[in-house]
């Protein structure tokens, strides 16, 4: 386990283009719960109250759910010490961008400026109409909110099953892959297409993959250079001080 660590210490100070691809695992220690296992949100939430063409056939029932804990939750949670560690590592210019497939916006919240943010962000919604973006303190949630340009329903600004990955941080997230030299994978487990193949991209273009999971995932034992099976704050916390950030 040491080892593991003092060998990212090492890559990462020979480094030139690091990158960080992080998934639902490094916001669990926020309070934001996994979409799978025990405490999942699928567990709690129907899936199909998140699938585009039920919401736009039940659309308050949607967001009586959302309502009803989820975005309290989603919108209430504060940055953890990865979260933060990532932020300093950008700031230092060790870190170059972060691509996320969490909606929670705290790799915002925590300080980085160049985040591709795969599955879009639940401090937003759209006009499914006009594509006018606002912000979720703009409204009272209790009613379904409409556009104040064209009085469309509004949803959240985040991917929907059955809906397509937005186009521009996509985009940004694959040239990423292809320039980064080091990749950070932390709390993914490589489970949700596309989002799962940009790791493998990054590997296609000779970057090294360090993965920080508490257990390996479908990642580890095919694309995984480095391999720290810890919390991601306790590995964060630790590979930042060797840093002095
Ligand atoms: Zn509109």
């Amino acid at each position: 386990m040491q080892g593991a660590v003092q060998d990212t210490i090492n890559v990462l100070g020979k480094s030139k283009y690091v990158i960080a691809f992080t998934g639902a695992g490094i916001s669990v220690a926020s309070g934001i719960p996994p979409f799978r296992g025990e405490n999942g949100i699928w567990n709690k939430y129907k899936e199909k109250l998140f699938d585009i063409n039920y919401f736009i056939n039940h659309t308050q029932e949607t967001w009586d759910m959302l309502c009803d804990g989820f975005y309290e939750t989603t919108l209430k949670a504060t940055p953890n010490a990865a979260h933060i560690a990532i932020a300093k590592l950008e700031e230092s210019g060790l870190l170059k961008s972060v691509v996320t497939q969490n909606i929670d916006n705290l790799h915002t919240k925590a300080g980085n400026k160049n985040v591709c943010e795969l599955h879009g962000n639940a401090q937003r919604l759209i006009c499914m109409k006009d594509n006018s973006k606002y912000s979720i303190t703009d409204f009272d949630l209790q009613v379904a909110p409409r556009c104040k340009l064209c009085n469309e329903i509004l949803k959240p600004d985040f991917v929907f099953f059955g809906e397509m990955l937005p186009e521009y941080d996509l985009q940004m997230s694959i040239k990423e892959c292809s320039i980064c030299d080091v990749m950070l994978v932390i709390g993914s487990t490589g489970t949700v297409y596309p989002a799962a193949s940009l790791p493998f991209e990054a590997k296609k273009h000779k970057a090294t993959i360090i993965e920080i999971n508490p257990s390996p995932s479908t990642f580890t034992n095919n694309i995984t250079d480095i391999f720290i099976p810890l919390k991601a704050t306790e590995a964060m916390t630790e590979i930042i001080k060797h840093f002095n950030l």
